[in-house]
């Protein structure tokens, strides 16, 4: 029923750090529930975790288990900046819905930290400013109409000459944009700090299943599974990741291959705040530092799907990812302790698709591509709870299957 893909390969950083454990069980029995979720990544951690709060009896299951899937080898870097830059995206889609899509991303990575707050989960957020470096996808005038055009959608960005930029990061570039409110986590640990809130919400946990067919009427669905017992549920939310389930239309989406490293812990200062710092460039570049002061770089994105081909290109990846660093920051040691790669889905306006499936109003899919994979699963946690409480969100529009 679903596409299968070998998500990652390589050794991703975050099993340095130890994540609390997930207990789950057998599914041996034919069970019935509120919402079933399919996928235990973090899009289905964040949905058990609001469904749960709402009161819903939740059935969360996964073919791996939890956490098994791209979540353990995303570079996590919650930004709002959606992959299309405002002034793009508004060519592309128009100027307030575009406008509308920045401004939702930009208060789901808000929302998410408070909520991460409030919840206590120890994931090891710090919020962190983000700077976008002109490069052959958008020059330095560019730049400057992009830091326009946000500021007139209300999201704060400041422009930094070239002289600026290499006098605060000390970077040589034309000119970059700098912006504040994201946040740096470890995704394994909020991922399961979220499924265990759930946990203690009575939600009920089952590895391994597989979702094998999905039948839906006017009170209900039925989704059988790879070892005969089947689940009812009155709703159902498809949290598969890039691994699709077939009758989620699949037009406007693509997947390709990514490639990142991590170094050794180094100095707590690696470069001006910490900052993300990603390119305005295809191939573009993206870097972090964890909380103990390694560096996270990646980018190098082939066009692509074909496994035995990415994974025979970490080594020569890894190389080229470090020597781009090691260009940009001559201080750092950027010889990778961990290197890994995996499959990444991508849309055209690198918006995400999410709500219930045309003509089927009882099964959700959350697709939450893009390099705002974890802000989109945070959005598509707030507009499905929305929608299975009866509500109406009024940008639900925005990301829906028939925008
Ligand atoms: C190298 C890399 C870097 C990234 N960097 C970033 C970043 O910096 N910032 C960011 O926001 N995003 C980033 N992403 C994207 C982000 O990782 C993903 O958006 C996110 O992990 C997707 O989570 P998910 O829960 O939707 O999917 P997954 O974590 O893949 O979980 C889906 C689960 O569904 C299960 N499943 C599938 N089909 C079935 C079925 N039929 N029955 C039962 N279970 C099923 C799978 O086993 C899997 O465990 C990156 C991704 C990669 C690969």
């Amino acid at each position: 029923m679903s596409r299968k893909l070998d998500l990652r390969t390589g050794r991703p950083v975050w099993s340095a750090y130890r994540a609390p454990a997930v207990r789950t069980d057998r599914l041996t029995r034919d069970v019935k529930t509120d919402v079933l979720i399919v996928g235990m990544g973090i899009s289905g951690a964040m949905m058990a975790e609001a469904l749960t709060a709402d009161g819903h009896a939740v059935i969360c299951i996964d073919r791996r288990g939890p956490m098994q899937g791209s979540t353990s080898a995303t570079t996590a870097l919650v930004q709002f900046e959606i992959d299309q830059p405002l002034s793009t995206l508004s060519r592309m889609i128009g100027k307030v819905p575009a406008e509308q899509a920045w401004r939702r991303s930009r208060l789901a990575v808000s929302n998410l930290a408070a909520h991460i707050a409030e919840l206590g989960i120890n994931c090891r957020p710090s919020r962190t400013q983000s700077l976008y470096l002109a490069g052959n996808v958008l020059g330095p005038s560019e730049l400057r109409d992009e830091a326009d055009a946000r500021r007139e959608a209300g999201i704060a960005a400041s422009y930094l000459t070239s002289a600026r930029l290499a006098e605060k990061f000390g970077i040589d570039r034309d000119g970059a944009i700098l912006s504040s409110g994201n946040i740096a986590l470890d995704p394994r640990k909020l991922t399961a700090g979220l499924l265990l809130k759930a946990l203690e919400r009575k939600a009920r946990f089952y590895t391994p299943v597989e979702a094998t067919k999905i039948e839906d009427s006017a009170n209900e669905v039925v989704v059988a599974t790879g070892d005969g017992p089947t689940i009812i549920a009155q709703h159902v939310v498809l949290a598969t990741g890039y691994e699709l389930v077939d009758i989620v239309p699949a037009a406007a989406h693509r997947i390709i291959s990514t490639w990142a490293i991590a170094t050794r812990p180094q100095s707590p200062r690696v470069w001006w705040n910490a900052a993300f710092i990603w390119e305005a460039s295809d191939p573009y570049l993206y870097m972090r530092a964890t909380a103990d002061g390694r560096v996270i770089c990646g980018g190098e994105d082939e066009d692509f799907v074909d496994e035995t081909r990415r994974d025979g290109r970490i080594a020569d990846k890894s190389a080229r990812i470090a020597e781009k660093l090691g260009l940009m920051f001559p201080h750092l040691d950027v010889r990778p302790e961990f290197a890994w790669t995996g499959s990444f889905g991508t849309t055209t306006t690198g918006l995400p698709y999410i709500g219930t499936i045309p003509r089927r109003p009882r099964i959700h899919a959350v697709m939450g591509y893009g390099g705002n994979g974890i802000t989109f699963s945070r959005i598509a946690s707030e507009l499905v709870s929305a929608s299975i409480n009866g509500l109406d969100d009024t940008d639900a529009k925005l990301f829906a299957f028939n925008r």
